[in-house]
């Protein structure tokens, strides 16, 4: 067995991310500044879009769209139950209705058929979720959803390319730097987009409501007597969090590549183990973030949550991304929802655990988590 345990996940912080923040925490200005739009810059760079906004978390950045887009009481949202429940909570919170739908039961990306099934002339906003670093079928989304728009959930999609394109090219998506994605900055999101309008609003509510922030009006020479266009929130980024950002999206290929090989040998030595199944990948074009490495624990011996705890006990940590949305007791509640309103998201919300993935685990790390499955289940 193991000595050390060994998490399902840790950040990848090195000596050039510690260096980026110190050089911050010298330089007399903390808050967002030059970092934010230096992270900004890079990240739009990477996608091919035109405008990005940081934020204090992908979750402020939802919270803010469906403002500026007024989406409210007696409009619907689109998106998968399958996904962090925080998207479905901001839609909830400005008053309108999450439509939960139906993913595919081995890749767990969003089914377009079932994202067309449940449009309604008060659908307002679709929104994907690229799951554990692989690409949803956008042109079969976007070719049902007509004019209806669609912002993509890319918080597991550094790095993730959809037909040779990266993730949010031409179009709007929303990113997390929360400290498990492949990219951190301890708690960070950005909106990316090419749309001016919407950049241009993002980036008012974001700060006050005032068209400028503290950065443009001293640095920048504009003027110091901005006012509120509208009201608006605080969701900026700190300058110290944007110079890590920055620091490790610069090393994104580098940590990817890691991943990615770690994932490979995974598949590998668990292709005889019918009990583990990890996650098939989809038919079309892609490139893969792995953000996560998820099995299906299906075995008539042990369930789900007994292998997560026998895993523990031999020092291997896993995680559960995610029990399904519509399921969890405030949305069974609010909405009725009852067990069998989406078998195949529902058979994963019970099957599925994240095992241990990140860049500098070694490939004897994963041996001994693929050892300690083994010793699990026989
Ligand atoms: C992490 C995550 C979010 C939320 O990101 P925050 O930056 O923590 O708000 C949204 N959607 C998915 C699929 C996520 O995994």
């Amino acid at each position: 067995m193991r000595k050390e345990f060994l998490p399902f996940t840790r950040p990848s912080v090195n000596e050039s991310d510690i260096a980026a923040v110190s050089e911050v925490l010298r330089s007399g200005w903390i808050t967002n500044g030059p970092a934010n739009a230096g992270f900004e810059a890079a990240l739009a760079g990477l996608v091919g879009n035109r405008y990005a906004v940081a934020l204090s978390s992908a979750t402020a950045a939802m919270h803010l769209l469906l403002k500026v887009m007024q989406i409210g009481p007696g409009d619907e949202v689109i998106t998968p139950s399958m996904t962090w429940v925080s998207i479905a909570n901001m839609i909830e919170l400005a008053g309108a209705k999450p439509i939960f739908v139906e993913v595919d039961r081995d890749t767990l990306l969003v089914r377009p058929d079932a994202v067309a099934a449940a449009i309604t002339p008060r659908t307002k906003l679709i929104v994907p979720v690229h799951f554990a670093g692989a690409p949803a079928d956008l042109d079969a989304i976007r070719q049902v959803a007509k004019d209806i728009p669609v912002v993509e959930d890319a918080a597991h999609a550094v790095g993730t390319f959809y037909k040779g394109g990266h993730i949010g090219k031409h179009h709007s998506a929303i990113f997390s730097f929360h400290a498990i994605k492949n990219i951190t900055c301890g708690e960070g999101g950005m909106f990316v987009t090419d749309d001016e309008a919407l950049a241009t609003a993002m980036r008012r509510w974001k700060f006050h409501g005032i068209a400028m922030d503290a950065f443009d009006r001293q640095n920048r020479g504009r003027s110091p007597q901005a006012e509120v266009i509208s009201p608006g929130f605080k969701y900026n980024l700190t300058d110290m969090q944007a110079a890590l950002g920055l620091n490790q999206l610069k090393r994104w290929r580098e940590i990817n590549a890691k991943r990615t090989q770690l994932a490979m040998l995974y598949r590998e030595l668990f292709a005889d183990m019918p009990e583990i199944r990890p996650l098939g990948d989809p038919a079309y074009d892609f490139i893969h973030a792995w953000h996560l490495f998820i099995v299906r624990v299906d075995s008539p011996k042990l369930d789900r949550n007994t292998f997560m705890a026998e895993m523990k006990a031999r020092n291997i940590g896993t995680g559960l991304h995610f029990r399904c949305a519509h399921l969890q007791k405030y949305y069974r509640e609010a909405y009725g929802y009852q067990p069998g309103t989406l078998p195949d998201t529902e058979y994963n919300s019970d099957h599925i655990t994240s095992l241990p993935l990140f860049p500098d685990m070694t490939e004897d790390d994963v041996r001994d988590v693929v050892a300690a499955a083994r010793e699990v289940l026989a």
